[in-house]
């Protein structure tokens, strides 16, 4: 409902890649673009990190991350993977042990630093033991950990040390016959990590997992991450992304799903809220509408564009493409359905009102709710609409008379 046409996107056509399997999701080869994040328990607590795992599952995570760092933490995986409702997928920091031991926990996919696991014998022997297991593998290069004979080679973390440190990993794991390959090349300086995802599409065919690593907290670190990403994504780059937050990993799930349906790269499965900015026009605090129109709708988790608008006036044609809305006007509410006025309802009833109809949508359908609309609300709303004109004016900002002003100045000096 009320999403963006994917097949005529205005984005870049995506660069093809070939396909893996975590688990049940395909990455890469034209699949869509998955949303992973990353746990913040100890993997050890099964149940905290199952929760957890539920949790992003519920706010849009295709894949969970879980750190494997110790013995109890593969103990713990091994109780999770087989209880979780995504593909689990370990992060292997420095010890050989813990990606094999990850592995025999059931593990959906391994996360591999360049960085952290250097001897090339003990990558060999994961490669190896992954291949013999179906699971695939990330080549995860980060800036901040690059192996140090890169990082002097190349005189710094640039576009092309991160590149090769990938390019060096993946001849190991051709050595031994190993494919099942995805690559990330993170940076948490924006311009870097666009560079260098931009020459890794160009120097590999394997799928690319997206994300600005140490973005931060919010709102600015959702920033820099929506930077990088979303620039490379609307070249046609990447297959699968996470944004890495300083915040709930909530916050990563969800900023990544709204992210592609904003892009139109996945279909809508949540609540997308749009609101005017409000400006002197406005018969409502727009702000506190908005912000409990938000808060309800959201517990609901319906899959519809809805529209919070300042003014009758102008809100229901300018939002006119949203499942539903509401515009205000002279005390009033005036509940529209793409665009047409179905209801008028008390100012102070307009949130509940608001709720109450996206629940009867998803329950009904659009049609049927057009259908049973009251035949009296777009006269009511005309009607308002015109008061309004009238109290106001065609040009509620002033604008037009600050201009006559500073004519009549200009003209007199
Ligand atoms: S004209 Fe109406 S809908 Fe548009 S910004 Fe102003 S208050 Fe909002």
């Amino acid at each position: 409902m009320g999403g963006v046409d994917v097949t005529s996107s205005p984005l870049s056509p995506r660069r093809p890649t070939r396909q893996i399997h975590v688990g049940s999701v395909a990455v890469g080869g034209g699949a869509p673009i998955s949303v992973q994040s990353m746990t913040t328990t100890k993997t050890a607590d099964v149940e905290g990190t199952l929760a957890q795992v539920y949790a992003l599952a519920a706010n849009g995570a295709d894949i969970v991350r879980c750190t494997c760092n110790e013995r109890a933490a593969a103990e713990g995986l091994a109780q999770i993977v087989p209880r979780s409702p995504v593909p689990i997928v370990a992060d292997i920091h420095f010890h050989v042990e813990m990606a094999l031991a990850a592995l025999e926990a059931g593990v959906h996919g391994l996360r591999l630093n360049p960085g952290n696991l250097r001897k090339p014998e003990e990558i060999k022997l994961v490669a190896r033991e992954a291949k013999d297991r179906g699971v695939p593998i990330r080549i995860g290069v980060n800036a901040g950990s690059l192996h140090p004979e890169i990082y002097e080679r190349f005189g710094g973390a640039t576009p092309e040390a991160l590149v090769e440190s990938a390019r060096l990993e993946l001849a190991y794991f051709d050595e031994v016959g190993f494919e099942d390959v995805k690559i990330s090349v993170k940076a948490s300086s924006v311009a870097t990590m666009i560079a260098a995802y931009r020459l890794a599409s160009e120097t590999f065919d394997h799928p690319l997992h997206l994300g600005v690593t140490e973005a931060g907290p919010l709102p600015g670190g959702l920033l820099k991450a929506t930077a990088g990403i979303a620039t490379l994504l609307a070249e046609g780059i990447g297959d699968t992304l996470r944004y890495s937050l300083t915040a709930d990993p909530v916050e990563e799930a969800r900023a990544g799903r709204q992210l592609l349906e904003s892009l139109g790269l996945r279909e809508r499965k949540g609540l997308d809220l749009i609101a005017c900015p409000s400006c002197g026009r406005a018969e409502v605090d727009v702000i506190t509408v908005a912000t409990k129109a938000q808060a309800a709708l959201d517990e609901l988790n319906v899959p519809l564009q809805v529209a919070v608008m300042g003014c009758v006036v102008n809100g229901p044609g300018e939002a006119r493409h949203a499942d539903l809305g509401i515009a205000a006007g002279r005390h009033r509410g005036h509940l529209f359905i793409r665009g047409q006025i179905v209801r008028v309802v008390k100012e102070d009833e307009m949130v509940d009102a608001l709720v109450d109809e996206a629940r009867r949508i998803v329950d009904e359908g659009v049609e049927a709710r057009l259908a049973a609309r009251d035949e009296a609300a777009e006269a009511a709303a005309a009607a308002d609409r015109a008061d309004l004109l009238d109290a106001k004016g065609a040009d509620a900002n002033r604008a037009g008379e600050r201009i006559e002003r500073i004519r009549a100045r200009v003209e007199h000096e």
